[in-house]
């Protein structure tokens, strides 16, 4: 039990992608607690005005920027301002601040394939891990749940369905696996939105613009995960971070439609007991429910008027629709490198979305294709995971 025994107070954190959407929603929570709370490391990949701005008001031991040009720059207008942050530069600096021994909790908020190995990092150092890169678990599950183990680490969800199906899951000691079966609990509904694309004429999707697929209906988020929001693909890849958290099948998680977002997730015990966790969507009450477990702070997200509310509905998700999500669950039942192959895809679509040079509706092809093209391996190794997601998306990117 790595966590709380030898904690210190204040808690030390490094936050993995402080200059986005999550990491700017936990140092708000930061803020409201500095008694508790401590910033060690902020990392971004090259905003660093946003960077800057964090470091003075947080002032962390350092500072870690992806892009060499930025850094010098940050480095420069941080030593103008008297700051004593250090800036250190590239991805072996986004490890260590991740490992260091004088951390004890890591946000890991980077998003997509690179946020894999600094996250990888502060698990093996058997840090207190605040998981909002869902993609290291999809690319990685095996590798990960067992390295958790391995180090004694503490694994909190950030992301808010997971987050709530912890919540509603009985409580577990620090560092205690999540098992479903053991907890008496035999179906995860996992809830989604739908999207800003629920509703919208199927036809019309392939005149979808970047500005339009970002525009989700109730949650504020990155690009990459909206997109995803969009497609769906963002609850295939919950699917399988689901898997992996609560050790369980794809067959024992129902996908449910609540467009509301209110019930942020259900589970269902052997007894017929549904329970849920509600809340307004704001990511401050997972980061503030993970950063203060097992005990609870104030997150500043406002109490829930259900009589304004009023109504939750449900309904199945359309997969003919949303064929995303048809991919996702495809590669969480065929398993071994379908997930990381199915990411990586993903993450080449979307990107090329973003910058108009596909269409909406030719994501899923391009993610279908590479998923035919590429042959299923074990993923027994870190090699054999970084493997499958570099052919990939070599593969995809030669598709575009
Ligand atoms: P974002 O785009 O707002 O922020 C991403 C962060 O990662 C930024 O700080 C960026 O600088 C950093 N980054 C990007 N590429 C990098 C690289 N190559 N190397 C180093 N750093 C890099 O994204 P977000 O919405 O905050 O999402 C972050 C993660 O959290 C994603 O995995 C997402 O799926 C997950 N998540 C987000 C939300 C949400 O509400 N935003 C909810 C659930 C899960
Ligand atoms: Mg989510």
């Amino acid at each position: 039990m790595a966590l709380l025994v030898g904690q210190t107070n204040p808690s030390r954190i490094t936050i993995l992608g402080a200059s986005g959407s999550i990491g700017v929603s936990t140092l708000d929570v930061v803020a409201r607690h500095p008694d508790r709370y401590q910033i060690f490391a902020l990392t971004a990949n090259s905003r660093w005005q946003v960077l800057q701005a964090q470091c003075l008001q947080h002032q962390p031991r350092y500072a870690v920027i992806s892009d060499p040009e930025s850094a010098v720059l940050l480095q420069a207008a941080l030593k103008a301002q008297g700051s004593k942050t250090e800036v250190l530069c590239g991805e072996q600096a986004l490890q260590e601040v991740a490992a260091h021994a004088d951390v004890d909790t890591v946000m890991a908020a980077i998003v997509g394939a690179a946020g894999l190995l600094p996250t990888l990092a502060a698990v093996r150092a058997g840090k207190k891990v605040l998981l909002a890169n869902k993609e290291s678990l999809v690319m990685a599950g095996g590798l990960f749940t067992q390295a958790v183990q391995d180090a004694g680490a503490v694994l909190l969800p950030i992301d808010s369905e997971h987050n709530a199906i912890f919540q509603c899951m009985p409580p577990i000691a620090a560092g205690q696996p999540l098992d479903m079966a053991a907890a008496g609990v035999r179906k995860i509904l996992l809830t989604a939105s739908g999207g800003p694309f629920l509703h919208r004429d199927a036809g019309s999707l392939k005149d979808v613009t970047p500005d339009e697929a970002c525009a989700h209906p109730n949650w504020s988020m990155g690009r990459k995960i909206s997109v995803d929001s969009a497609s769906m693909m963002n609850k295939g890849l919950e699917l399988v971070e689901a898997c992996w958290l609560f050790n369980c099948q794809p067959a024992q998680i129902d996908i449910v439609i609540h467009p509301q977002s209110v019930i942020h997730s259900m589970v269902e015990y052997v007894d017929g007991s549904v329970l849920a966790q509600l809340g307004n969507p704001d990511m401050r009450t997972p980061i503030a429910h993970a950063m203060a477990w097992p005990e609870r702070i104030d997150s500043g997200v406002a109490s829930l008027d259900i009589i304004a509310q009023a109504r939750l509905d449900f309904t199945a998700p359309d997969l003919k629709r949303f064929p995303c999500l048809r991919l996702a669950i495809e590669a969480a039942n065929a398993g071994q490198t379908a997930p990381a192959i199915l990411n990586a895809a993903n993450e080449v679509a979307v990107e090329a979305f973003l910058q108009e040079r596909l269409r909406f509706d030719q994501i899923p092809a391009l993610i279908e294709e590479t998923l035919s093209t590429i042959s299923l391996t074990e993923p027994v190794s870190l090699d054999v995971v970084q493997d499958a997601d570099r052919q990939a998306r070599a593969v995809a990117v030669e598709k575009l």
